[in-house]
């Protein structure tokens, strides 16, 4: 498997997962020590469709980089990140389609990171719901403080 950061042709296999019709594995290079996913499946490949009806092929490290966005300077450990995309990741992989909605996606998110980070759940779903002003915003704060006491 060829490092998609340097090229270089050897890699070693860090992690190893069943996730319903599909194994990923998590690779790390021996060249540049960087670390990359491959999916192994049987001709099955899942689609994110867009909210403008788009597609594109679902990619891990895009949740991730959305997450780590939300996330930033927030006491939030890398592996509850990681977290958050492992549970994401095998949900679109369980489901057996070829296509699932981005917002379904999106909410797996938002439900992961409320009890996650209340912080970064209000940055991601500003983001995610597209929340217009700061009505939107505050009543989805409020949404958030009544089920947290609730
Ligand atoms: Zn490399």
């Amino acid at each position: 498997m060829i490092c998609p950061y340097c090229g270089f042709e050897d890699s070693r296999v860090v992690d190893t997962r069943d996730i319903g019709r599909t194994i990923r594995r998590r690779r790390e290079c021996r060249r540049c020590g960087k670390r990359f996913t491959t999916y192994e499946q049987v001709a099955l490949t899942v689609s994110v469709v867009k909210r403008d009806g788009r597609r594109e092929p679902f990619d891990r490290e895009k949740v991730m980089r959305g997450l780590r966005i939300a996330c930033a300077k927030r006491p939030i450990p890398t592996e509850s990140i990681e977290r958050i995309v492992d549970r994401v990741e095998e949900f679109v992989f369980s489901q057996g389609k070829a296509e699932i909605p981005s917002r379904d996606i999106g909410n797996l998110v938002l439900e992961q990171l409320r009890q996650v980070d209340p912080v970064a759940y209000i940055r991601f779903a500003t983001v995610y719901l597209q929340l217009p002003d700061l009505d939107a915003v505050r009543r989805e704060i409020d949404r958030l403080i009544t089920s947290g006491s609730g």
